[in-house]
């Protein structure tokens, strides 16, 4: 017998020789039934390889990431299966999980393949699934796997395997279907439910324009069909909420071929939106003891090499600007943190100073591939909300525990409501590769731990995450239709601190080594205002709707009238604007409410009487009439009540 280990430290007996799914049959029937893979000792593997050694195992389900990976790449075997039997002579490159679902890159030869040819291919892959294939595990020898697929006539298998060493070789075989794969894999191709494939795209071999363009077929399965359901309602969901088209049907921002790409332009919407969110930040920043800076968006050239940047970016990045003068050279700002080495080194400072922390919206520029660019979510140019601290070791924990506030403050008053946060250690196998000393590497790491675990955070904990310079912390938040994105970062920093040579005066009349932290809750403007406009789409909190309210005279006849409500709430400092065209009432709301303004102000002969308004509220309707100074207190209290005050 051995012994096996379950999560909750429980330990089971089991024969040697058992597998995973014998383990799960121990404990319920219906829990096998769910089982798609196994975690042991770390590493995941087919629930039906035997074990013969005592281990810790975790059983991996849909539930579980890896259980969700497992089956997708299992699920890129059965739809290369259904492709070979339907287009018998195509050859496959590389079948991996991604995100969300599969995609193999295969050369089709002389078929033409396109969207059209997805039904039948899905149909086929359900009819496959149907038949509880399982994926068989073979050892085979280099001169063996060369053999097989020689005889198959598959030069990209063959490639792959020219890179691998003898004795680590494995082959699955599901159906009709042999790879090389080192796996793991689901029991049996009946777990696959429903099927989706999604797009069809061109990709070079190994990444290499140089080599042939293999056709790249995407999809997606799930264990049950109501699964798929609402992930294609997720997607129409998604389609309606993307950033690019309602940034342009809300008038926030535009591209301009000439202007460059990648490098955005706000309108005038969209400038007061980020303006919003800037005053916003800085209100928040200058309570916790921020202090603003300003820094050119560029710096010489010896400023990068100082940094190391010019070292790690120089050959890919923007080329050096050069100057009339001999010799001089300037690089586009990629990053603010050496600009502000550069502010703390201009004065001696003392301990009694620190912590310190400048703050800048700083703008920076990063080349990027033009098909890596994507809307405000991958740019060229971009704002990030930075700010550097500068601190005392000892002072490390203090300062991430304000870093949060800030970084919860902003997700509560966005309403974002699901927060992932990942904290990024050290390799404590490989202390080599990271730079500073031990003791302070443990002081820091310590500190995020605490931090993390006092406020009771639900943090993941990734060893070998860090940077070469210093442990991180990151957040990732989750929409309102369930997708993940990477919002802000904190990072321990003892790198700049060393090459920019920053010292402050100790209690001991010593030098010492300042700490530097980076933070940027936002991460950037760009990216911030991209993913808020894809999480409420487009329906912005009153207090940052570029538009808070719009003024709808009934006729011409109650312009003037129109006018005199417009000037008594931007008094009140309310954003209102009046819709003067001379439309019918019912087309000017129909327009408002598709501009997603949130209050639409009707005014006509009774108001004018009264000094009033009628108030409807977007997406809601009607809310009878108000005096104007009753609404516009109305709305101050709401914005108020928003933002915390
Ligand atoms: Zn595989
Ligand atoms: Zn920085």
């Amino acid at each position: 017998m051995i012994n096996i280990t379950l999560p909750d430290g429980s330990v089971k007996q089991v024969f040697k020789g058992s597998n995973a799914l014998d383990l799960a049959r121990q404990i319920s029937e219906g829990l096998a039934r769910n089982v798609l893979a196994a975690k042991v000792n770390g590493k995941v593997i087919d629930a039906t390889l035997p074990l013969y050694e005592d281990a810790h195992l975790t059983l991996l389900t849909w539930n579980d990431p890896e259980g969700k990976s497992t089956m997708w790449h299992s699920s890129a075997h059965l739809m290369a299966e259904a492709i070979e039997l339907l287009y018998p002579g195509v050859k496959f490159g590389i079948g991996p999980d991604i995100e969300n679902g599969f995609y193999y890159d295969i050369d089709f030869g002389d078929y033409d393949i396109s969207e059209k040819d997805f039904s039948k291919i899905e149909k086929k892959i359900l009819e496959l699934a149907k038949e509880k294939q399982t994926y068989q595990r073979k050892e085979v020898s280099k001169a063996d796997a060369l053999d097989y697929f020689s005889k198959k006539g598959d030069e990209y298998k063959l490639e792959l395997i020219q890179d691998l060493e003898d004795g680590q070789i494995t082959f699955y075989k599901s159906g009709q279907f042999t790879d090389l794969c080192r796996g793991p894999h689901i029991p049996n191709t009946g777990f696959i439910k429903a099927v989706k494939l999604t797009k069809v795209a061109g990709a070079y071999w190994r990444g290499d324009e140089n080599r042939k363009q293999l056709t790249r077929i995407y999809g997606i399965t799930f264990p049950k069909k109501k699964e798929l359901t609402a992930y294609l309602e997720m997607l129409e969901e998604a389609k309606k909420r993307d950033h690019r088209v309602l940034g342009k049907e809300l008038g926030l921002f535009t591209f301009s071929q000439k202007v460059g790409l990648g490098l955005p332009l706000w309108l005038p919407r969209g400038a007061v939106l980020r303006e919003q969110l800037e005053q916003y930040l800085k209100r928040v920043q200058k309570e916790a003891g921020y202090e603003p800076v300003i820094t050119p968006h560029i710096g010489n050239v010896n400023l990068y090499k100082t940094s190391g940047h010019y070292q790690k970016y120089g050959e890919e990045s923007f080329k050096p600007i050069k100057t009339p003068v001999e010799g001089e050279e300037f690089f586009l700002k990629p990053m603010n943190c050496p600009h502000h080495c550069e502010i703390f080194n201009s004065s001696p400072h003392s301990y009694k100073e620190l912590p310190i922390r400048y703050a800048e919206f700083g703008t920076v520029y990063r080349y990027e591939q033009s098909g890596e660019l994507h809307g405000l979510t991958r740019v060229r140019g971009f704002t990030q909300d930075d700010a550097h601290i500068f601190c005392t070791p000892d002072q490390i924990k203090s300062e991430f525990n304000g870093v949060i506030d800030i970084v919860q403050q902003i997700f509560t008053a966005f309403n974002f409501n699901d927060v992932i946060i990942q904290i990024s250690l050290r390799d404590p196998q490989h202390p080599e590769k990271y730079i500073g000393s031990d003791e302070n590497w443990e002081k820091a790491e310590n500190a995020i731990k605490e931090v993390a675990e006092e406020r009771g955070l639900n943090a993941i904990v990734e060893y070998g995450e860090a940077a070469f310079y210093g442990p991180k912390m990151d957040f990732m938040v989750r929409d309102a239709i369930g997708r993940k994105w990477q919002l802000g970062t904190i990072q321990v920093d003892y790198n700049l601190p060393e090459r920019f040579d920053l010292t402050y005066i100790g209690a001991d009349n010593e030098k010492h080594r300042p700490v530097m932290i980076h933070r940027a809750p936002f991460g950037s403007m760009e990216r911030f205002v991209a993913v808020l406009i894809e999480h409420c789409g487009g329906n912005f909190p009153l207090w940052l709707s570029p538009d808070q309210a719009i003024i709808l005279p009934i006729s011409e006849k109650y312009q003037n009238y129109a006018e005199k409500v417009l000037l008594l709430l931007k008094k009140h400092e309310i954003r209102t604007v009046i819709d003067d065209r001379s439309e019918k009432t019912g087309r000017k709301i129909r327009d408002a409410e598709l501009k997603k303004i949130p209050y639409m102000l009707i005014v006509g002969e009774k108001e004018e009487a009264s000094g009033s308004v009628s108030v409807r509220k977007h997406g809601e309707g009607d809310l009878g009439t108000f005096s104007i100074e009753d609404f516009a207190q109305k709305i101050n209290s709401e914005v108020n009540k928003l933002i915390n005050y």
